[in-house]
């Protein structure tokens, strides 16, 4: 007789031809299923008292089932962003053009020219493989794609301040989401930080009286998700610049976002572009792949060839660099900016330039799906650090459900394709931009269900 039957406990295959547990065997594989359904077992086993009730076949079926959804829920899960932030760090940021998921496919299935030069038939460099296309979109002599936008902060500090001293406005130390703190990742790097100016204002006099032979560079950084106004002042690139020649040390800028385009095309504020920055004298600029740029996680260093050289030469690189699908990612979303056309490939900017007509359209879909739907204007958000307070006009579906906002955010939370929604003032919104038209009978599917 075996232990299960000994306590009075159901077998474990009576479990395993449940249906509604067997369809976890698709998501989690048949081996976790069993164990889980073990594990469960064997919480009963050892808790000395429990009510018979508890240990019926139909209450240890629900254990199992929570357990095995809190499984699911704990791997990596596509899901539907109805939040309207179309830069989501939560969510991944951006989602990647079909172009840049086929060369992960094509690339990463076998092997590759990652460390090879084919023409001379010996080892080659990885940090070679984006380089043309990135230097032809920014203008830059140089460039270096490490793990991303904090690694290259940290390589560039470690690479040339080490145990020397940086000079940053006082206004510009700022926490950026996810706990980037610029003073916390100069001293990880043993650089040494000279604050330059006061909280709102700072003036060239002040990188001036900071200097000292000491100084190893001036880094400027993109403030971010936090702007001041009213009685600032900044000191622009151009005046560092010529300060920094005299100095004759480099001027640094982290541009967090990095567009490589105008933004204003895309209804945006005009953000400084890479080239922008680099033409205004800048001797390095570090940037994200997957923010603005609308490509995978990556850190991007472009500028003076001389100082990306001594970047490459630093052993630390070994250990930020990036991997071949980071790199295969990278290089074919790079190659859709060769055109406009051929750019609205990338998610980032299809969601920007979709009209509010073809929105209305699709919430149209919605409202004569489920009549709970109302079709509302909306305000989506670009997100992705510099830009996160820029506003997109947008259109949500609204739902008041009779049960409360919260429990129906929940309920579309736990579908098997997860739905993020938002509330507002009692409110759920779900914003038509950052939904994957797609993905549009998915959730419409979804509102259907979990109101009905
Ligand atoms: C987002 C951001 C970073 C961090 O970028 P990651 O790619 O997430 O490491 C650093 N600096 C600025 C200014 C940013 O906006």
């Amino acid at each position: 007789m075996s232990e299960n039957a000994l306590r009075g406990l159901p077998a474990v295959h009576r479990f395993l031809s449940d249906p509604r547990i067997a369809a976890f065997d698709a998501v989690l594989g048949r081996e976790r299923v069993k164990t889980a359904v073990q594990a469960v077992l064997e919480d009963v086993r050892i808790s000395p008292g429990l009510e018979n009730a508890s240990a019926s076949l139909p209450a240890l079926s629900t254990a199992v089932l929570e357990r095995l959804e809190r499984e699911r829920c704990e791997s990596l899960l596509p899901l539907v962003n109805a939040t309207g932030v179309l830069l989501h760090t939560n969510l991944g940021r951006a989602p990647l053009a079909p172009e840049a998921l086929d060369a992960v496919t094509r690339l990463g299935a076998g092997y590759t020219n990652l460390e090879y030069d084919v023409l001379e038939g010996r080892r080659g460099s990885r940090y070679e493989r984006t380089n043309a296309l990135l230097t032809g979109l920014t203008g830059a002599a140089g460039a270096l794609v490490v793990n991303n936008c904090a690694a290259a902060v940290l390589l560039v500090l470690d690479t040339f301040a080490k145990d020397r001293e940086v000079i940053v406005a006082r206004g510009e130390l700022v926490e950026i989401g996810g706990g980037f703190r610029l003073p916390d990742v100069m001293r990880r790097s043993g650089a040494v930080l000279v604050e330059a100016g006061s909280t709102n204002k700072t003036y060239i006099e002040d990188y001036e009286r900071a200097l000292s032979p000491r100084t190893a560079l001036l880094l400027r950084t993109h403030p971010s998700n936090y702007a001041m106004t009213g009685f600032v002042a900044h000191v622009d690139a151009r005046a560092l610049s010529a300060l920094r020649r005299r100095a004759g040390i480099p001027l640094v800028e982290d541009l967090g976002s990095g567009a490589l385009v105008d933004l204003a095309e895309y209804g945006l504020p005009h953000e400084r572009t890479v080239r922008e920055a680099l033409a205004e004298g800048v001797d390095l600029v570090t940037f994200s792949g997957d923010k603005v740029l609308g490509g995978p996680q990556a850190g991007i260093i472009a500028g003076s060839a001389a100082l990306i050289a001594r970047l490459r030469s630093n052993p630390l690189l070994r250990a930020l660099r990036v991997d071949k699908l980071t790199l295969a990612a990278l290089g074919a979303t790079l190659q859709l900016y060769a055109s406009p056309e051929r750019r609205n490939e990338i998610p980032f900017f299809a969601m920007l330039r979709t009209s509010l007509d073809d929105l209305r359209r699709r919430a149209q879909a919605y409202c004569a799906a489920v009549p709970q739907a109302a079709a509302v204007p909306s305000s989506a958000y670009a997100g992705g650090g510099t830009l996160a307070q820029c506003e997109v006009p947008s259109i949500a579906i609204e739902i008041t459900p009779p049960g409360g906002a919260r429990t129906l955010v929940e309920r579309l939370r736990k579908r098997e394709l997860p739905i993020v929604a938002r509330i507002e003032e009692g409110r759920v919104l779900l914003d038509l931009r950052t939904i994957l038209p797609h993905q549009d009978p998915f959730v419409i599917d979804a509102l259907r269900q979990v109101l009905e």
